[in-house]
């Protein structure tokens, strides 16, 4: 089977800060790991290939430091890694992300592509659905397990209250949640395997048949920031105190009724 896992570089950190004058991400000081679902989606890509056979191959779009992010992947196993990079790529909203990603997933080739459920920068958790848009692709997101059986897929999809199994046949596109597989640690022979294997760069010139250039970068995506400004922190709120619970609860139960919450 032909995996094609796509993985995306983000801030180590939770807290994300934007630039408040150009609305982009502030990079500089924080370092940079692969996306924690995208790492159970390289976990699961490996693991169906120790089941079926095949190949791994990771793909990022970004800038060349996106490198870092695939060659931890080759140390974990992945046999290739493929970097979407070019100047005519940056600004690039999920629209035109996806567009760029699936015409470097097309020429690549895949019998089943993986992404993310969502980046924990960006967080919009669109990119994996329009990337099976723009292939034509069958799509499960929210995938917390895959089995094998032929040329289908049998998944199980998570709901906020219960889960769907779905089969789903090949080629087809899964987003995947860290619930799919705690990421193997590079191992030794790994690091060193992924220094001498060759990270292939695609640029524009490279995916322009499959791509429409008027869809790509700043100028090809139809959505815009054009503000970001920090969420207001909550009030302190009130602690009850010195009261027995059915006093507390009589308590809360009005205040709710005063705000005409309930
Ligand atoms: C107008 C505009 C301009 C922007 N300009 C920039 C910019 O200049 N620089 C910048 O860094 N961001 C920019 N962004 C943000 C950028 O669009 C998103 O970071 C990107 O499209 C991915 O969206 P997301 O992080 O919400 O991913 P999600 O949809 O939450 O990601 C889901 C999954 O998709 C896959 N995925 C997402 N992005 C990639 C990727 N790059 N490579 C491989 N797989 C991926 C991963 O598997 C990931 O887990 C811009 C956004 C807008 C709206």
């Amino acid at each position: 089977m032909k995996i094609v896992v796509c993985i995306k570089q983000v801030p180590d950190t939770n807290e994300v800060k934007l630039d408040p004058k150009t609305n982009t991400l502030i990079r500089e000081g924080v370092p940079s790991i692969i996306n924690h679902d995208d790492r159970s989606g390289i976990e699961a890509a490996l693991q169906l290939r120790e089941k079926v056979g095949g190949a791994v191959t990771v793909v990022s779009m970004g800038p060349p430091q996106a490198e870092a992010a695939l060659r931890e992947a080759l140390a974990m196993g992945c046999d290739e890694a493929v970097l979407l990079s070019g100047r005519e790529f940056g600004g690039s909203d999920t629209w035109a992300t996806a567009h760029i990603i699936a015409a470097g997933v097309k020429k690549i080739g895949y019998d089943l592509v993986i992404t993310g459920r969502q980046a924990i920068d960006g967080d919009t958790a669109q990119v994996g659905p329009q990337i099976a848009e723009n292939l034509g692709l069958p799509q499960v997101s929210y995938v917390e397990k895959i089995d094998v059986e032929g040329d289908t897929l049998v998944v199980q999809r998570q709901y906020e209250d219960r889960y769907h199994i779905i089969e789903v046949k090949l080629p087809c596109l899964l987003t995947a949640l860290q619930e799919l597989g705690a990421p193997r640690y590079m191992s030794v022979g790994g690091i060193f395997d992924a220094y001498k294997k060759e990270i292939k760069i695609l640029g524009f010139e490279d995916l322009k048949g499959g791509l429409n250039p008027a869809f790509i970068g700043l100028k090809g995506s139809p959505t815009n920031v054009v503000q970001s400004f920090p969420k207001q922190a909550k009030g302190k709120g009130t602690v009850l105190q010195g009261k027995s619970t059915d006093e507390a609860v009589a308590a809360i139960i009005q205040k709710l009724e005063e705000k005409h919450i309930i």
